[in-house]
């Protein structure tokens, strides 16, 4: 029964709930949040209607600061140096807090710093304690936008546009993230891979320019490929996927048009392949629907088997959200 493979999945999935502070001081559509992981929501312009309650492994509310959030997520992150592959996904409508959790603010507040600067800190940390452990760390950082794979660490962001195929290996011999032309990048700490996430960002924000809100209509996927190598020559090789998915609002279909409407397409699409991938691996199912979409293409290596996976579902908490904020929640107990 469902119950049972839950308890036998919980060190594989695990799904964490985040509730950024409100805005505007308008009215709240969460009503509890229990340590138990549970959360009441319900809508305050229909207060008659039945309250809703959601299960999760954890719930941050509104006044969970980063660092808490990155404790709670420290041994997944840190199990890729044994040799884990882990996938951390950020999942929500737009404006609910999905790259503030995983990239923080521009604000240089150190407070304020993401849960991907805050991962490599502590890989690299671990990497200069560990004597008997030599480590080699690489970066690549991607972007899917309507299917297509774009490389984000190019030097040359009018080059990055070339769409990448699908390889088993990639040229290192790791099996993570199988884009073999996507630079892969060499690094020594945790600073040089903030200025690749600003090169990123910047590649990013290159093509807005032609697409409105383009950094909300694609996936980010950062990806930190560990090599380690012990004493006796014995070889590990893994990866931490640091996903910063599209956002999951609902288009309305009677408005949309056009590229928008195409965009609203490909993302619905590649969320819920990504949900049946997440239900079919809970399952046990023999087969697993990777192939539908780009995204569970890309990550196949590092969902199912040994690899473990956090889905960070994010809502936002305004009366007005809360029909999105109940799709979100849906969305995230089913892959629970
Ligand atoms: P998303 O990436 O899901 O579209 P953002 O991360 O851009 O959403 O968040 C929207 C706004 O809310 C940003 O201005 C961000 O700084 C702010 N914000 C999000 N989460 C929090 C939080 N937990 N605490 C404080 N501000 C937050
Ligand atoms: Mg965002």
């Amino acid at each position: 029964n469902l119950y049972n493979i839950l308890q036998e999945l919980k060190g594989n999935i695990r799904v964490f709930c985040r509730i950024r502070p409100i805005f505007n001081s308008q009215e709240s559509c969460i009503e509890y949040i229990g340590n138990d992981g549970s959360l009441m929501v319900f809508d305050p312009y229909r207060p008659h209607n039945t309250r809703k309650v959601f299960q999760f492994n954890k719930v941050f509310g509104p006044q969970t600061t980063q660092c808490e959030v990155y404790n709670e997520t420290q041994a997944l992150i840190r199990s890729v140096m044994d040799g884990y592959n882990v996938c951390i996904f950020a999942y929500g409508q737009t404006g609910a807090g999905k790259t503030y959790t995983m990239c923080g603010t521009s604000t240089g507040l150190c407070e304020e710093t993401g849960i991907n600067h805050m991962a490599l800190n502590d890989l690299f940390h671990i990497s200069s304690v560990r004597e008997d452990i030599t480590y080699e760390i690489y970066v690549q950082m991607v972007e899917i936008y309507n299917e297509i794979v774009r490389d984000l660490l190019c030097q040359d962001a009018t080059n990055s546009k070339y769409p990448f195929e699908f390889h088993p290996k990639n040229a290192l011999g790791f099996g993570g993230l199988s884009i073999p032309n996507a630079t892969m990048q060499s690094v020594q700490s945790s600073a040089d891979v903030l200025n690749l996430m600003r090169l990123g960002e910047k590649n990013r924000a290159f093509s807005s320019t032609a697409m409105n809100h383009r950094s909300s209509r694609s996936h980010s996927v950062l990806t930190v490929h560990v090599h380690g190598k012990d004493m006796s020559g014995n070889t590990t090789t893994s990866c931490l996927h640091l996903v910063d998915l599209a956002g999951s609002e609902r288009v309305d279909k009677s408005e949309a048009t056009g590229d928008t409407l195409k965009e609203a397409q490909f993302i619905n699409k590649s969320l819920s392949c990504l949900g049946d991938v997440i239900m079919a691996l809970a399952q046990k199912n023999s087969h697993i629907p990777y192939r539908n979409s780009k995204l569970t293409q890309l990550l196949q290596n590092s969902l199912g088997g040994n690899a473990k996976m956090l889905m960070l579902a994010h809502v936002s908490p305004e009366a007005d959200s809360y029909g999105e904020t109940i799709s979100t929640l849906k969305f995230a107990q089913r892959t629970s």
